[in-house]
């Protein structure tokens, strides 16, 4: 376990972290910062004393409906998943700027999204962190490894807040940290076949002392530690950590635990829509048995589950968010003087042809790309001034891109 990881300081008069440019002294019963101690020699020589606002105290904390009305213009369907998220980042940051001085200390809540590849799980974590102005550093959990082996330091990904942060330190202390794919890093269960040659436990150790609150000290600009360099101490205890992951698997533990086929579920492979309902139902103790760790899981306080994402839900995200994808081409196109229109049956087509590589709605991109290229090529030469996109046209796109992959 890494040694950078160290208790807390941090000063009982304003409650800031002990930092290089707020230090913070100690007599081990007692702290006090420097901005504190440089209040009370002013206020001591009658100095007046500039209100000078923390960056941070500008933020405004947005209601749970407030915020999910936001992901309603962004993400869509996934419903429950999106009030259990909202009801956890208002908690968090309510915890996080709380200033009453009574006994009850909230304590620190982290989420675990559970969904399908291309359900959203990412995808809330950069609107909430957008539409909240809160730096977000996303990391991939299989490429995390433990303090001092060779790769990706688990405490990197505080060094990627602090630049999503622009070097503030107060503010990627109370950024997000999105990990993905936590479930890759499980330990091998007895059923379990992953193939992989080492157990992710180091890294979920890793992982937990971050998440669950130290001071972590990170090179200012990234890299490795070097002997000599600078450090910089990032309190881990105020930043919200999402966590998600697919967990294939999962449902046939719940599906055991519930005592097998009491929900009429008997056979060996589940529809998605009764994967759907299983995963609604998991537990702390569901996810020990696929092979997190009991005190991960323990730090992870709100799951919320994605649905997989249907057909109909292609159509409505290629049409209906603010970005939606059709959106952003009409106005590429337009902004050449070029209408373009998309008729139903192409655009169910895109979804059709999305939902087949079973990628979630990630499929999206990469379908429409493939259709629009040649046109987008010739865009400011076309003398077109209304395109149609049809199904026909997008078949043979298709069609020609795969023969030419496999030719
Ligand atoms: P995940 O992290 O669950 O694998 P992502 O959030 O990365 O999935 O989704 C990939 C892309 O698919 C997103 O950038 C977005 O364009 C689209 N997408 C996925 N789910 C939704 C959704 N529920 N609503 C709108 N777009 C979505």
């Amino acid at each position: 376990m890494s040694d950078n990881i160290t208790k807390k300081l941090f000063c009982n008069f304003c409650g800031a972290n002990d930092s290089v440019k707020n230090p913070t002294i100690t007599n081990n019963k007692t702290s006090i910062c420097k901005n504190c101690t440089d209040a009370a020699y002013k206020i001591f020589n009658n100095i007046p004393i500039k209100n000078k606002m923390n960056k941070t105290d500008d933020f405004k904390i947005k209601s749970p409906k407030e915020l999910k009305s936001i992901l309603d213009r962004y993400i869509i369907g996934q419903d429950e998943a999106k009030k259990s998220l909202c009801v956890a980042v208002y908690n968090h940051y309510k915890r996080v700027f709380d200033k009453t001085e009574d006994d009850t200390k909230l304590s620190k809540s982290n989420v675990l999204l559970l969904g399908p590849t291309g359900s959203g799980k990412t995808l809330f974590a950069q609107t909430i962190a957008k539409y909240l102005d809160l730096p977000l550093a996303i990391a991939d959990a299989t490429s995390l490894t433990e303090a001092g082996y060779v790769g990706d330091d688990v405490e990197n990904v505080i060094t990627r807040l602090l630049v999503a942060s622009n070097g503030d330190i107060q503010k990627a202390q109370k950024g997000i940290i999105f990990i993905d794919e936590i479930d890759k890093i499980a330990r091998l269960g007895e059923n379990r076949s992953i193939t992989r040659d080492v157990s992710g436990e180091g890294v979920q150790q890793a992982l937990l002392k971050i998440i669950e609150g130290s001071v972590v000290n990170v090179p200012p600009k990234g890299g490795r530690k070097h002997p000599a360099g600078e450090l910089i101490q990032i309190d881990t205890t105020d930043i919200l950590f999402i966590c998600g992951g697919a967990f294939d698997g999962l449902e046939d533990i719940i599906l055991k635990r519930e005592g097998g086929n009491n929900l009429g579920f008997n056979q060996k492979k589940f529809s998605d829509i009764q994967k759907d309902e299983l995963l609604k139902d998991v537990e702390p103790d569901d996810l020990i048995k696929y092979g997190l760790i009991p005190e991960l899981i323990g730090r992870l306080h709100l799951f919320a589950v994605l649905k997989k994402i249907t057909i109909d839900d292609m159509v409505t995200i290629l049409k209906k968010p603010k970005n939606a994808l059709i959106k952003q081409y009409k106005k590429l196109f337009a902004l050449d003087k070029i209408k373009l229109e998309f008729n139903d049956e192409a655009i169910s087509q895109i979804a059709n042809i999305a939902n087949e590589r079973k990628t979630g709605a990630r499929g999206l991109r990469s379908v429409m790309e493939a259709i629009m290229l040649d046109l987008m090529f010739e865009l400011p030469n076309i003398k077109e001034k209304n395109l149609k996109i049809t199904k026909k046209y997008i078949l043979e796109k298709i069609k020609n891109k795969e023969e030419n992959v496999f030719r």
